[in-house]
């Protein structure tokens, strides 16, 4: 027998007891003549103590840290307790030990705090993993997973595997292709998603369904994203948005309180897309703190009367003024405010400049550009962002789309500093009623906001059916009717993060043909690629719709870290390499032969 308990598991009340354990050397230290070493395994840690005899027996091996030995001895209560172990009161004094087997000395030290690199412990994933900070990871990720599992399997959904080489599906990003050696010069796409089987998985009748799947996305890889990860896909059919939502709001509920033992108390709150974009500049916005954006130029007459009377161009000119009140900011120094103002003017921020008002605790105003407004219109700024005395209003002047997205991330650098985007609340959200279209530029053209299958508001469809999709006056696309075609689409939001998303499907051949033609997907193109779904359109499809939420993503939220990859057991660097079996490489030239493949 290799072990009788594992090195998390022993107490004072063991005391007394012969046990045997197994693990890896943490430490080994000598002092005077006996050894202490550190027993690590998956639970924990525990102190051996080994006599002099011993000591001796180990130095000959010249076993150190990583080796993996088997100790048999007496549990003893330490005169010298560690609180910082749930081990810590007790020791092993141990009687026999056993190498197990060797290690070369680690690359880096094997410690919650260690001293390796970010390259060093990607390439050495297998030692990083020992550490107790990542196994905690895969353990709440492995708890997420069970408790998604659990409540969806006790909802009647039934978990369906479904091929991982197929056809394209688009969910707008780039494809992973494999070539087929028994189909010469053709090629298989991995699944950006299983979209399209779980809706043909509603047309065979399994009206619940649910799987925790690999997605394959060849996008380039910013900060924070893996070119495969995880979803927990869902579909269901006979339903609306809000039985979809209000199953979905019992799943996240479901896992926080498994997981996290939080109790979300009554319905998750809703947002419009068009309310998100106004009041938070981001379609995820963080609801954890306020400070919500104020449009100084179009959501109040009177303020542009403000800014149309002053000399200020920069108000005057600018497509858009956006402003947020910071709470108890007021006091900023002059080289607090001269920051902000660099900040904004980093290229990924990319703004000309910032403006600024102290509404001060005497009710005075003090401003960047005092000169081109009376004190009285200051206030009336301020007042019309709804500041308090104290606050400091910063003040956004440029491009529409630019400028919405500067003020968002400003937002959530001012919420960070003062400390209100607290790890530990988790704040959900529904974002409803989005665009069913985005206008892409360069193409002239309409691109789907959410994916080809989604379904336009009831409401809308109409629009949809008359209109043509061309747009002949591209200045003015934001008139063409399918601009304001809302799609039955909700994402779920949690602390910032876009955590879910889905929609109501499509399920008339006819209005997804229309869709396909609205793309510029052409008849012919439809049917090469995705025949499959319009023929099975024919044959009964029940109205259906459905979720998938990001795995990874909702492991780091819980896990109050802002790195996916810290929760993936093997992930990819951001170069999509993985840096430990050193993939991508290249193949030996009889394989390409095979695949009927030369390279360029
Ligand atoms: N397939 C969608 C996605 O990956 C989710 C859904 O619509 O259910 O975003």
């Amino acid at each position: 027998m290799f072990r009788t308990h594992t090195c998390g598991e022993l107490r004072a009340a063991d005391s007394g007891k012969e046990v045997t354990l197994s693990g890896w050397i943490q430490t080994i230290r000598k002092f005077g003549s006996i050894t202490f070493i550190d027993l690590r395994d998956r639970y924990g840690i525990t102190q051996l103590v080994l006599d002099e005899t011993l000591t001796e027996a180990i130095e000959k091996q010249n076993a150190g840290r990583e080796w993996v030995i088997q100790a048999k001895g007496m549990v003893r209560e330490r005169s010298n307790k560690n609180p910082n172990i749930l081990t810590g009161d007790i020791e092993i004094a141990v009687s026999e030990f056993k190498v197990l087997n060797k290690s070369a000395v680690p690359p880096f030290t094997i410690v919650d705090d260690t001293d390796g690199g970010d390259d060093l412990r990607m390439k050495y994933r297998y030692l990083d993993l020992r550490r107790s900070p990542l196994k905690k990871n895969l353990e709440l990720r492995f708890a997420i997973n069970r408790a998604a599992r659990n409540y969806l399997s006790d909802k009647n959904f039934i978990e369906v595997e479904t091929p991982y080489l197929i056809s394209s599906t688009p969910e707008g990003a780039r494809d992973f292709i494999v070539p087929s050696r028994l189909n010469a010069h053709e090629f298989y796409a991995l699944p950006q998603s299983p979209q399209t089987f779980k809706q043909l998985l509603m047309v065979s009748g399994f009206d619940r369904y649910f799987q925790i799947v690999k997605c394959f996305r060849d996008e380039d890889l910013r900060a924070d994203r893996q070119p495969e990860f995880t979803q927990i896909d869902c579909e269901m059919s006979f339903v609306e948005q809000e039985d979809v939502l209000n199953t979905f709001e019992g799943l996240i509920k479901s896992i926080l309180k498994e997981v996290k033992g939080i109790e979300i108390q009554g319905a998750i709150p809703r947002m419009s897309f068009a309310d998100a974009m106004k009041d938070y500049g981001n379609d995820k916005p963080d609801t954890r703190f306020g400070m919500l954006v104020k449009n100084l130029k179009t959501q109040h007459t009177v303020h542009l009367q403000t800014l149309n009377e002053s000399t200020f161009d920069v108000f005057n000119k600018a497509e858009t003024v956006l402003a947020i009140s910071v709470p108890g900011a007021a006091e900023y120094s002059r080289k607090q405010t001269d920051e902000l103002i660099e900040w904004v003017k980093r290229p990924q921020i990319g703004m000309g400049g910032l403006a600024f008002i102290k509404y001060n605790q005497d009710g005075s105003c003090k401003s960047s550009f005092d000169k081109f407004f009376t004190p009285d219109q200051l206030t009336t700024f301020a007042e019309f962002c709804g500041s308090e005395k104290g606050d400091l209003i910063l003040i956004l002047a440029g491009k529409e789309e630019r400028t919405r997205k500067a003020i968002s991330e400003l937002r959530l650098l001012m919420g960070e500093r003062l400390g209100l985007r607290d790890p530990e609340k988790f704040n959900l959200l529904w974002v409803t009623d989005f665009p069913l279209f985005e206008y892409d530029e360069e193409d002239n053209r309409w691109v789907a906001r959410h994916h080809p299958f989604t379904s336009p508001k009831p409401e809308d469809v109409q629009a949809m059916i008359e209109n043509s999709p061309v747009i002949t006056d591209k200045e003015n696309y934001l008139q063409h009717p399918y601009a304001s075609i809302k799609a039955n689409a909700y994402d779920m939001v949690m602390n910032g993060n876009e955590i879910g998303g889905g929609s109501i499907r499509i399920y008339q051949k006819d209005l997804q043909q229309k869709m396909f033609a609205a793309l510029g997907i052409g008849e012919e193109e439809a049917q090469q690629k995705f025949g499959f779904l319009l023929g099975a359109f024919e044959y009964g499809a029940p109205p259906h719709g459905g979720i998938a939420f990001g795995l990874d993503r909702v492991c780091s939220i819980l896990g109050g870290s802002d790195s996916i990859r810290d929760f993936i057991a093997f992930p990819k660097n951001n170069n999509g390499r993985d840096m430990m079996i050193d993939a991508p490489g290249p193949v030996a030239e009889k394989q390409l032969k095979e695949l009927n493949i030369k390279l360029a």
